[in-house]
């Protein structure tokens, strides 16, 4: 989506900072013995009371307001009562606000999409290393992420600190436009394709790594979502929804105590 209206970029802000705000909520909530249920619920309910609604609950029929991947889940693992976070695990949530407005009479939505993966408790010191790198492989992709910049860009700086730790670098899924329908084009690979396609102010988009300890290979368990490395390593996701700006990005969903600096340049 490439914002046009003035009202416009309130409304993607609102959406981005719920986001990032209950986010950072279900980050304080993490820890061993709560169920990955628990957590969506406690989801939903932040997400309705500061006035969004949940976005993922629905979408294609995922039954949930998270995305709750533990350990070998990369992504869109289902949340679940049988579910409990035992110390040493990691847990990736995904989340989603929308701001629901009209236009020409009709619905329009305003989405900030956002993910983090966090340590239940004491983790050992691979994983915190692979928390940490794929956390900077975002930082680096938001650092040099501007108008005319090119996915190559993106994709590259991502690339480079997933070569340089030999970690696995997830192929099958990636950052993208966020429009009223939720995903949008561009595509936005985690590694270099050769991609010329440029990115233009006041495109809303996410870029989201995800590093896998071992191979870059997934597939997709029997629950029709749960996608897990193929060789049960533990894998890292960041996701950040961004407003392209002419000289650099505003990161919408932000969370209250996450400081990044040097970015958010205007
Ligand atoms: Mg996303």
């Amino acid at each position: 989506m490439i914002l046009t209206e003035k009202d416009d970029i309130d409304f993607i802000r609102k959406a981005g900072q719920i986001a990032g705000g209950v986010l950072e909520y279900l980050s304080t909530l993490v820890k061993p013995g709560i169920s990955t249920w628990e957590l969506d619920q406690q989801a939903e309910k932040s997400i309705i009371k500061a006035g969004a609604i949940p976005t993922f609950k629905g979408y294609r029929n995922f039954p949930a307001c998270i995305c709750s991947s533990v350990n070998e889940e990369v992504v869109h693992g289902i949340p679940n009562k049988k579910k409990i976070l035992k110390e040493g695990d990691i847990i990736s949530i995904d989340i989603g606000a929308t701001i629901r407005t009209t236009k020409d009479g009709k619905p329009f939505d305003f989405i900030g999409d956002t993910a983090i993966t966090l340590a239940v408790g004491k983790i050992s010191p691979v994983l915190d290393k692979l928390l940490k790198d794929t956390q900077r492989s975002l930082y680096a992709a938001l650092a040099l992420c501007k108008g005319g910049c090119s996915l190559d860009d993106i994709g590259g700086a991502i690339e480079d600190i997933g070569l340089a730790n030999a970690y696995g670098i997830v192929r099958d899924y990636g950052g993208h436009g966020i429009g009223p329908s939720y995903h949008e084009e561009p595509f936005i690979f985690n590694y270099r394709t050769g991609s010329k396609f440029k990115l233009k102010p006041g495109m809303v988009i996410a870029i989201e790594p995800m590093f896998n300890q071992g191979g870059d290979r997934v597939k997709t368990k029997t629950d029709g979502w749960t996608v897990v490395t193929q060789d049960y390593k533990p894998s890292a996701h960041f996701e950040h929804s961004l407003l392209v700006t002419d000289n650099g990005v505003e990161v919408l969903t932000r969370r209250p105590s996450e400081v990044i600096d040097n970015l958010i340049r205007d």
